[in-house]
């Protein structure tokens, strides 16, 4: 079978010894702002983000569904092995927060927009995942849903 041109890139990236961030050229996921990139399973895909492809090729498999990989340089494109790892999720919103890539800030502040409520509110997700996808506090995604119940059933 043919390699695609994004693993070739891949493959390019994980050889590389390049100190300098390494930016994903194919498609990038709007909702995160990250690469886009899909496995082949048979007659599946499944759809991962081209950075933490790359961080599970070159550091291995994540402890838990909570590490998430995470750049050292802040570029959310950048698949350079060497500036991704992988972090448990407090200390990603930590390092989002230095590299002003986490939206809002401060209590009550964050600003969505009604779609994004419309899709968190409807997500059968966790608020884990929800945060990751959203790039917020999934403490803040908690209290967002049960505000929105007490205001339906209300
Ligand atoms: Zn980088």
């Amino acid at each position: 079978m043919a390699i695609s041109r994004r693993e070739q890139f891949i493959s390019d990236a994980l050889s590389s010894a390049s100190d300098d961030c390494i930016i994903w050229p194919f498609a990038v996921r709007k909702s995160s702002g990250y690469g886009a990139h899909s496995l082949s399973r048979q007659h599946a895909k499944k759809n991962i983000d081209a950075h933490r492809y790359v961080c599970i090729l070159a550091h291995g498999s994540p402890l838990d569904e909570a590490h998430q990989a995470a750049h050292r340089c802040g570029n959310k494109l950048c698949v350079n092995p060497s500036h991704l790892y992988w972090a448990d999720i407090l200390t990603n919103m930590a390092d989002a927060k230095a590299h002003g890539t986490l939206r809002g800030g401060g209590c009550g502040r964050q600003k969505l927009f009604d779609r994004e409520i419309a899709e968190i509110l409807n997500s059968g997700d966790s608020l884990l995942k929800l945060g990751k996808r959203f790039g917020m506090d999934p403490a803040y995604i908690g209290k967002l849903k049960r505000k929105h119940l007490a205001g339906a059933n209300g």
